[in-house]
């Protein structure tokens, strides 16, 4: 069968009112002005809003739309939209399709019931929303989505945007600094890119309906393995099967209307599991174009009879699912602030960035690893799989030679050349190294960019993004400050690279980062290792990180304090759904069937007893099937009773559920995963791993 044809150039952003649409769609002196206010951050007059509106909603109308909604990014971690439709009654029983530029730049959306952690008081339950114009309005499903930024009636943040967007203005001012002292005259601003790799599962639709923790918690919360798991590796970049082949182009035609770069598309290494990675765009971009990708990948499958897992860890003995996050600096004019340069001038640009990072992300570990904490990412960090627990900075050997000669004071590569000097002509040309050899490092250096693979799958990216910009605008800061007062550039230059490099080189690792000798020299470097949501979220809000945060206005500490509690809280009641859902189960599916299995296994014996025939088999199945039997009811009961006594403080819930309540779910899945192995399959209530991996 050949396959349609699509003009991807054609349909590539056709249902985003972007750069190109605008141009078209508004008179030129409106074009500019809008120009003129993303350029320079100043606010758009009424007049102009009002021209873009009804630009906008024409161009929407001709694309399908009937409606427009504000679309924002609460704390929920996920987008949110309230459609209002484009009539306005004309007294005569008629309607015209209105839509002014008071409704494109700012909403209200009855915002209730989105988490504020405390910041909106329920007598003032108002939120506000306001349009974002440096990203693109879209159409979709019928309506013209407007990225907008989502706060509070006193004017807190309540959304991820925000603070995304103040951390992007900080590292740019902070970077641009910089540059300025290295004799750049021209840059204005500095963007961070970003391009995030999106790890999914498909399943059978039918088969996922058949499962309850599923449907519900978006994970396995039992079953036994498989016979096969993925030891054979002939998944990872393996032939795509048709099904999931016309879901991936159906997805990419979807994504492309939308403007997202979907660019690669491969099979992962568990069975069931894929990928998508984008062209690297503006972080802001970026955010919401995976905001998308994951709806749209969730959306599009249902059309394939297929549901897609974006949970960290669907199922228990195969790989979890993670988000590649590649981030880099770059000015307005293109050029790669982590890109080794060709001058030895360039070369020592480069090394403040790189020693800015290796700074940062020692000084403040625990905030980038609790802005990827979660209870589904607790599955993979410190749980035996990809990436550890610990944050640590691949460099890769050529670079981190380069590194440990400017803290030795020695010759790099060349030894008739003097020790390395930077700033001045003897600094080496810099290896670009792109080849990464360490899979498993959570941070890697990848040749002009970091790979941050901390990420879970179904998390926003905004939080991780908001501590890599902000970490790197804070040591930026202080290097621009010590720089500016010098009176010898290039020997202060030296002094705090070196300097950098020296003091935190404890988080540069370029070995394997799941061996236990690597948690053994960790320890020993003094480089933390939390394993845990409830173990890292109260470093969150250190003195150290409250300091960071409100210095680079990106949260007050109100704000801050609020994301906390949300963040916390939104762990423990996942954890208690699931360990609702486990009772259910245990109780309502999997007893019955391994009971009535018994009963037919003691009939069984009964009769055979008669005309004396031996039952050896039967006999010790139903021994097998009673202890395993006995043994999850009373986890059953301990569990419901641990249940009972949830501590009221959100701090301590959140330990309570780690420490105390999922051992017991633990304790419930072994029993039942033993029963699973030996009930009778036409008994048992839901799909297994092998049938729904392998299907
Ligand atoms: P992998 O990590 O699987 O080897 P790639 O090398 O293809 O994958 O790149 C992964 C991602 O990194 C892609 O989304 C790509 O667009 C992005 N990327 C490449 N260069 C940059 C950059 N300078 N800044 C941010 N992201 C980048
Ligand atoms: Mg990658």
């Amino acid at each position: 069968m050949m396959s349609e044809v699509i003009n991807v150039p054609a349909i590539f952003g056709s249902d985003v009112f972007n750069e190109a649409a605008m141009e078209q769609n508004l008179r030129p002196e409106i074009y500019s002005a809008w120009k003129q206010c993303i350029q320079t951050d100043t606010p758009l007059g009424i007049d102009v809003a009002n021209e873009i509106a009804e630009a906008m909603k024409e161009w929407a109308i001709k694309k399908g739309a009937t409606h427009y909604t504000h679309w924002f990014q609460p704390m929920t971690g996920i987008t949110a939209e309230k459609h209002d439709s484009f009539i306005t009654p004309t007294g005569d029983g008629r309607v015209i399709m209105e839509f002014s530029g008071k409704e494109l730049v700012r909403g209200e959306p009855d915002a209730s019931s989105f988490p504020s952690g405390g910041l909106r008081a329920t007598f003032e339950a108002r939120g506000y929303t306001a349009w974002d114009p440096t990203a693109f309005a879209f159409v979709k499903d019928g309506s013209l989505f407007i990225p907008t930024c989502f706060f509070s009636y006193t004017g807190e943040s309540l959304d991820k945007k925000t603070p995304l967007l103040r951390s992007l203005d900080e590292v740019s001012r902070e970077a641009v600094r910089i540059l300025r002292l290295f004799g750049d005259t021209e840059t204005k601003h500095v963007n961070a890119s970003v391009g995030a790799e999106q790890e999914y599962f498909l399943i059978p639709k039918d088969l996922y309906a058949k499962r309850e923790d599923l449907r519900i918690t978006g994970r396995t919360l039992f079953g036994a393995p498989a016979p096969k798991g993925q030891e054979l590796e002939d998944h990872y970049f393996g032939t795509i099967r048709t099904r999931v082949s016309r879901y991936m182009k159906d997805l990419d035609e979807q994504l492309w209307r939308l403007g997202i770069l979907s660019k690669t598309k491969h099979n992962e290494a568990a069975p069931c599991q894929h990928e998508l990675a984008p062209i690297y765009s503006s972080a802001n971009n970026a955010c919401d174009s995976n905001q998308l990708i994951m709806e749209i990948m969730k959306k599009c499958a249902a059309k394939h009879n297929l549901v897609c897992l974006l949970h960290e860890k669907p199922f228990q003995g195969v790989n979890g699912s993670g988000k590649h996050n590649n981030w880099s600096l770059s000015t307005d004019s293109g050029r790669n602030l982590f890109s080794p340069g060709k001058t030895p001038r360039q070369n020592a640009q480069f090394l403040v960035f790189l020693a800015a990072f290796i700074q940062g992300v020692d000084e403040y570990q625990d905030f980038l690893r609790c802005t990827i904490a979660s209870a589904g990412n607790d599955h993979r960090l410190g749980a035996n799989e990809a990436p550890p627990a610990i944050v640590s900075i691949f460099l890769g050997d050529e670079l981190t030679a380069v590194v440990e000669s400017i803290i030795n004071g020695t010759n790099y590569t060349e030894p008739e050349k003097s020790s390395i000097r930077i700033g001045v002509d003897v600094l080496p040309s810099i290896p670009k190294d792109t080849t990464d050899r360490n899979r498993t490092s959570p941070l890697a250096f990848t040749g002009n960019k970091f790979e941050f693979r901390m990420l879970g799958s179904s998390q926003s990216i905004a939080g991780p993004n908001i501590a890599l910009n902000t970490i790197m605008a804070e040591i930026l800061s202080r290097f621009a400050d010590e720089l500016e007062r010098a009176d010898d550039f290039d020997s202060a230059l030296q002094k705090i690279v070196s300097k950098a490099f020296t003091e935190h080189q404890r988080i540069i690792f370029n070995g394997n980062g799941y061996s236990d000798e690597w948690k053994e020299e960790a320890a020993r470097r003094g480089l933390h290792n939390l394993k845990t949501t409830a173990e890292c979220m109260p470093t969150y809000v250190s003195d150290q990180n409250v300091e960071l945060v409100t210095k680079h206005g990106i949260f007050t500490e109100t704000e801050f304090r609020a994301r906390y509690a949300i963040h916390l809280d939104a762990y423990c009641k996942l954890v208690n759904i699931e360990a609702r859902t486990t009772l259910d189960m245990a109780l309502q599916q999997i007893l019955p069937a391994a009971t009535a299995y018994t009963s037919s296994l003691c009939n069984d014996v009964i009769q055979k007893d008669t005309i004396r025939i031996p039952h050896i088999a039967e006999t010790a199945l139903i021994k097998k099937l009673s202890k395993a039997t006995d043994s999850m009811y009373s986890e059953c009961e301990k569990l419901s009773d641990v249940l009972n006594n949830i501590p009221v403080d959100v701090e301590d819930a959140a330990r309570y559920y780690c420490d105390v309540v999922i051992p017991k779910m633990n304790a419930i899945r072994s029993e039942a995963d033993i029963l699973e192995q030996f009930t009778d399959k036409s008994y048992w209530p839901y799909p297994t791993y092998s049938d729904i991996l392998f299907y």
